[in-house]
């Protein structure tokens, strides 16, 4: 680390800088130690529990999926977590070899260049961008040619993973090369209110990176086509029913890559598509599939999308809030490995902050995406009338994803972005009959019970978003949804 030289001095300014520079560094290491450490744990504790699971299927499984698929998905996320835990430790050594000596050297690199601060900033994130994804390539290659393959989902070849890795490159470089260069050219003009306007111009661009994303630039990776013929007029029927405009419904040729199966919807109002993966399509039945539609409707009809873009935009107005406040403080930079002042080294330094100060938000959003998911799970039984559809389609997906069978208390409730597969087939049951016993009373008294009306209008009550971005589909990524 880059310590100023200080003690033979021994000016009052140089004893500041120093003291703050170990704080910084002490409570960066602290939060640093605390979070990964946590999450490393949590990774054993969870391989235990599917250890211990290994032979047996439980309950609310018998008689629906057969013990060697509980022992193929058991074998599949234990590889996975192996997977992670090598990964995080190496994450984590290059994360201190830069803040040690890494990110002073590079930034002593281009600052020699004497280029004028905006180029010199780029070049930084660019030299900076690729040596991760060249340090993160080894454990990719391991988990779609390693990991994916033995288990296998993986439907790619070596020259097709690398066409997608260039495309991705490409594209990832230009979306981040563009927000870069907005946010260096808002903080280098250096007036009181850069960050309102950075805010501003990110937000536009992140509304339209939302709307150009299914149109423009997923097609670069997928081929879609539309789905024609009585399907889709169920869905567009289905849609109608709870009054969701669609514009357009697609198949996507998710099996190029993969075996996995989702569905999801995308886009802005205008250029909306509901998109299954073609290996769902394949593999669950018609009902199934509009049951998870159902779903997938339900989140944009309860407004989770909306709430989720105005959270997003909330974080990052206070992100940059913050980064205008600790900018100036030199001490900041020091304590992280950078021996000069620079815009280009507030970013960094204040981004490595924030993602150890935000684990706990991270948490928080974690648990509201359970609750979200538990209500686009009865809307989707009030849509298609019943709980088993859409359960069995869940079943039908835990099986084809060889998601985990289940998972530790702790690692769940950290972790997982859906709730576990038991409580959501439980809970829609209950849910299920909730309803049943409503309508049976409605029937008899002629009007509906108070308390019946609530919960089910806890759903209609809320039937009027408009969102914007891609849910994970219904069961989110493999192993309950954790990512
Ligand atoms: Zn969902």
């Amino acid at each position: 680390m880059n310590c100023p030289p200080v003690f033979s001095s021994a000016s009052v300014m140089g004893y500041v800088v120093i003291m703050t520079f170990n704080i910084v560094t002490a409570v960066f290491a602290a939060l640093f130690v605390l979070h990964q450490g946590f999450e490393l744990v949590l990774d054993f504790v969870q391989m235990g529990y599917l250890k211990a699971r290994r032979g047996r299927v439980p309950k609310h499984l018998k008689g629906r999926i057969d013990v060697e698929t509980i022992d193929k998905a058991i074998a599949y996320n234990t590889d996975k977590l192996r997977l992670s835990v090598v990964s995080r430790l190496w994450d984590a050594a290059l994360l201190w070899a830069m803040v040690g000596f890494g990110f002073a050297w590079l930034d002593a690199l281009v600052e020699g260049l004497g280029w004028p601060p905006l180029p010199t900033g780029l070049l930084f994130f660019a030299a900076l961008g690729c040596a991760l994804t060249a340090a993160s390539l080894p454990f990719e290659l391991w988990s779609v040619f390693g990991v994916e393959t033995r288990h296998g989902f993986n439907r790619q070849g070596p020259a097709g993973f690398f066409v997608d890795k260039m495309k991705s490159v490409i594209l990832g470089g230009l979306l981040a090369g563009g927000m870069l260069t907005a946010l260096l050219v808002m903080m280098g003009r250096a007036e009181r209110f850069w960050w309102l306007i950075a805010f501003a111009v990110l937000a536009v661009f992140q509304l339209v990176v939302a709307w150009a994303f299914p149109v423009l630039i997923m097609p670069l990776f997928n081929t879609f086509t539309p789905v024609e013929g009585e399907l889709a007029q169920r869905i567009k029927k289905l849609a109608k029913d709870v009054n969701f405009p669609v514009d357009r419904v697609f198949t996507m040729d998710g099996s190029r890559r993969t075996a996995h199966s989702n569905a999801f919807i995308v886009g802005l109002p205008g250029a909306r598509r509901i998109v299954f993966y073609d290996t769902l399509v394949e593999k669950i039945s018609e009902p199934q599939l509009l049951a998870v539609l159902a779903h997938e409707l339900g989140h944009f009809k309860l407004g989770h999308l909306r709430k989720r873009l105005i959270f997003s935009m909330a974080g990052m107005l206070a992100m940059l809030f913050l980064l205008d406040l600790s900018k100036g403080t030199p001490s900041f930079y020091h304590g992280l490995g950078f021996a000069a002042v620079s815009d280009h080294a507030a970013l960094v330094v204040f981004g490595l902050m924030v993602s150890e100060l935000l684990a706990p938000a991270g948490w928080l959003g974690r648990c509201l995406s359970r609750r979200a998911e538990r209500a686009a799970d009865r809307f989707a039984v009030d849509a298609v009338g019943n709980p088993d559809d859409l359960g069995d389609a869940l079943v039908a997906l835990t099986k084809q994803n060889l998601s985990s069978p289940g998972s530790h208390k702790l690692y769940r409730g950290y972790y997982n972005t859906h709730p576990g597969l038991k409580g959501r087939l439980a809970s829609m049951r209950q849910y299920a009959q909730q309803r049943e016993k409503v309508s049976q009373s409605a029937e008899i008294d002629g009007a509906v019970s108070p308390e019946g009306a609530d919960q089910v209008n806890d759903v209609d009550g809320e039937r009027r978003g408009d969102a914007q971005l891609a849910d994970k589909g219904p069961v989110g990524n493999i192993d309950e949804g954790k990512k």
